[in-house]
Order: C-alpha cells, then structure tokens, then sequence
C-alpha cells in the first residue's frame, strides 16, 4: 500500500516510520526545507508520562480567572474575533468536568505509558541519538498548599500504573543538588521516575534519516494545496515547490499530520477538526557550570515552566497564549521564561546567549489526540497532540500505523472510528 503522509513533524515522521515497518510504501511532504522545523523544533524537551491530566480540569476556570489581564499569565486567552477560538474555548470548559477530565487523563495516560515503551524499543532497535536523558521528571512544588494535593495525584497516578515517588525538601537536594539554592522555598517535589527527555528536532532529523535509509521518500519545500476526490474517495494532493511548481502526489492513503494547520486543509473537505493552536514560547541557553546543571527535567507546576538538559544546553519552555496563528513573540512572555532560569538556576547558563522561539501547539480542548480515520475512507489523521506531542509521538506513529495496515492498536484510546473501551 502506498500512503502519503501530511507533515513532517513529530507526528509524521513516526508515522512515517512505523508505516514503513508495516510494509508501507511512505512519502511524506512538508513545505519546510526539513523535518521538525515547526512545534516539533524547540518544545520542553519532556517525555512526560506522569503528567497526563490535561490543562481542561476542574481547577482550570478559576486559575484562568485569576490570571486574566496578566501579560507573563501562564495561561492566557486573548479573545478574538474569530469563532474558532470562541468554540474551542467553550468546549475547553466542557472538558473541565470531573467526569471528562478523568476519562481525558485515562486515555493520555493509556498513550503515553504505551508510547514511552515505543520509544524505547525504537532507540535500542536504531541507537538513535537525539540528547536522550533518563534520569525522570522532578515537579517542583513551592506552595505548601499546593504540595497537599501530591498523594492524591500519585494515587492517580499509580492507579494508571505510571511511577512516582513524594519527596521532602531534603530528598529533592540530595536527588537534584542544582536545586540547592531553592531549598529555603522548596514544600516538595513529585518524581516521575519513568519520565524521559530528548531534543525533538534532533530525534525527527533522526528518525528522518533511518526512514530515509528504510525506503521512505522525503519531499520537503513541498506545500500540500488542496485535496483531490473521485468517488468519495482522496485520489491525489495537489502541491506546490518553492520554485512555485504545481504537482499531484498519488497514494492509497493520506495521513494528516500537519499539526496546528490539519483543521485548514481538512477545511474544503467538510472536516472540522477542533484543534487550536496555543503559542508557547522557550529559551535554549548555554550551560556555563556543568557541575552546577541539573541532570534532571523540572517542571515547576505553579507556574507551568518546564526545564530540561539537551546536551551542552539548557531548554526552558512554558505559557500558553491563545491569540490565534500569530507568530510574533511577545518580549513579556519571553521575558518571563528568562526571570524563571535566573531564579531557579542562577549562573547556570549564559542567558544572554539565549536562543527565543515560539511554536503553535496543536491543542483540542481536551487535549486528546485525534488518530484514526475520517469521514472519508482513505484519508486518516494523526494530530492534535497539544501540550503532549513528544511524549505521544511514537505510541501515535505505531497506532496510526496499525489502523492504516488493519491492525488493532495496543493502547486503550479513543481512536477515531474504532470501537474501543473508549468509544
Ligand atoms: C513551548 C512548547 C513546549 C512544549 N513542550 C513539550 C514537552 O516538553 N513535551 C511534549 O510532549 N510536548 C511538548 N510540546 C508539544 C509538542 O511540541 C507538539 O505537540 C508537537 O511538536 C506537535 O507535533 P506535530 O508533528 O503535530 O506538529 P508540527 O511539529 O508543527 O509538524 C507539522 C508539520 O506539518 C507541516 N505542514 C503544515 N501544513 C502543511 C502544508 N499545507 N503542506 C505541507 N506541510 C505542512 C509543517 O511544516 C510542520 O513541519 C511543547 C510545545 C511548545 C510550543
């Protein structure tokens, strides 16, 4: 079977290898001049497993209350005149009920225990390099108040057979010494012991280049234009080089994948996908004292900023800003990020050599992926994957795989058009 897949981010490039792995004839298409160079470029570098509640919780309408009108807010919605953005919004308040958040967490929990062991497999099967780290996620609680909450959320958490593991302000400095300056305000942290982290650019290169050698043919510079149908059915996608050619790619199945952008091609076909994008911004920062870098991912949960070790950098990453495809950065925001590493980390790293950048994330309001089919027989997507689309990348790859090639994916997960505990 031949199958073209739509983007050549996270999402399409393990899709691409795992429908490879399948026995598929893979092309994929992207318009950027390589893979990974869109959300997938500079995210928080966390394979976070023990964080699968989404940001759509019960404690979610009254934190973003408080932080309305606050330009460095970790989660803002700057409202629009633009429809979309007023229907995400109000079935982001929907999904805040009790009973949707926990099912939410369930399936996100399901996909990512599933597709940290994909990932595994994957690096021991290549020895794949991407600035893998193993040492786990330490989430940073300051707030006594705030760290009441932990046992409850690791009963969650076990209870979704993920690991996690409470410790005092003591055993934080003697897991983490690079936090020794935040001891006097450290309440205490929640290690997820299972958790990962990686450089995602690095990883799509990659696994770009294993897909490449595996047969997969790569077209980049390439925009998909508009879908071509006969009978009901995709026949072709119509795409432009940057040279301004025009062209049609044949294939049996198309995969979408294009992150924040899959609701705008889907538009013309009568497919409305309820995908948002929700900018966030990072720093990628020279470490300057090694000694003095933590080995471990943070995520500091009051202010949701991530921090991790990639190689000789540091990357921190965080807020969440709904203000439509706007790319421009916001020096606040930014800033922000910065005062966070200087606090937190201070004469770690060389913030002035810092490197900025902003990405849309791919966000439904529930933040549960959507991986299956469509409407339209052979047209299937892969996207939506959020504040989550590193550590859901190679479970969603192998599943998508699996449902274009007649399998039954692993993972209890609402996918698209299966019947499933789920559906
Ligand atoms: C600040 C920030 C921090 C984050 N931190 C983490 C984290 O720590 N852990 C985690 O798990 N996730 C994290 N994420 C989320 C994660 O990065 C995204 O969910 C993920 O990158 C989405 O991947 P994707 O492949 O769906 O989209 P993308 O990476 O955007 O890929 C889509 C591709 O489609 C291509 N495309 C789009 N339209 C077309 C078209 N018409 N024709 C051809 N090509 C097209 C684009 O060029 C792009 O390459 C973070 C995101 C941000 C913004």
């Amino acid at each position: 079977m031949e199958v073209l897949v739509i983007g050549a981010g996270l999402a399409g490039v393990t899709s691409a290898w795992y429908l490879a792995q399948a026995g598929c004839k893979v092309t994929v298409v992207d318009r950027q001049p390589g893979p990974g160079l869109e959300t997938s470029f500079a995210n928080g570098g966390q394979i976070s497993v023990s964080h699968p509640e989404p940001w759509a919780n019960p404690s979610a309408p009254a934190t973003v209350l408080r932080w309305l009108g606050r330009k460095d807010a970790p989660l803002l919605f700057r409202f629009r005149a633009d429809a979309a953005q007023w229907r995400w919004a109000a079935s982001f308040l929907r999904e805040c009920l009790p009973g949707r958040t926990a099912r939410n967490t369930t399936a996100i929990a399901n996909l990512a225990s599933y597709s940290r062991r994909e990932l595994r497999a994957l690096r021991t099967a290549t020895g794949l390099e991407y600035e893998a780290g193993e040492g786990g996620i330490l989430h940073l609680f300051e707030s006594s108040r705030e760290f009441a909450h932990v046992p409850a959320k690791l009963k969650v958490l076990e209870n979704l057979g993920i690991r996690g593991c409470i410790l005092d302000p003591d055993q934080t400095i003697a897991l983490e010494p690079a936090l020794t300056t935040l001891r006097p305000r450290l309440a205490g942290a929640l290690h997820g012991m299972d958790d990962e982290t990686g450089n995602a650019h690095l990883f799509c290169k990659a696994l770009t280049e294993k897909a490449q050698a595996a047969g997969v043919r790569f077209l980049f510079n390439t925009s998909v234009q508009a879908f071509d149908m006969i009978r009901g059915r995709i026949n072709g996608v119509r795409v432009l080089d940057s040279d301004h050619r025009a062209g049609v790619l044949r294939a049996d199945a198309f995969v979408v994948a294009a992150g924040s952008y899959s609701p705008q091609l889907l538009q013309a076909l009568g497919e409305k996908l309820p995908i948002y994008p929700v900018k966030g911004y990072s720093i990628t920062v020279p470490i300057v004292d090694m000694e003095r870098a933590p080995q471990l991912s943070l995520t500091d949960e009051a202010r949701r900023v991530v921090c991790s070790r990639l190689g000789k950098h540091l990357r921190v990453a965080g807020t969440a800003e709904l203000n439509g495809y706007n790319l421009s950065p916001d020096p606040a925001r930014s800033a922000a990020i910065v005062a966070w590493l200087e606090d937190h980390l201070p004469g770690v790293a060389d913030v002035a050599q810092a490197e900025h950048w902003c990405g849309l994330r791919p966000a439904t309001p529930s933040n549960v992926p959507l991986i299956g089919h469509t409407r339209i027989d052979n047209l299937f997507l892969n996207t939506g994957h959020g504040t989550l689309g590193w550590t859901l990348a190679c479970g969603s790859g192998h599943a998508i795989a699996d449902i274009i090639t007649g399998r039954v994916p692993e993972p209890a997960f609402p996918f698209r058009g299966l019947i499933s505990a789920f559906s």
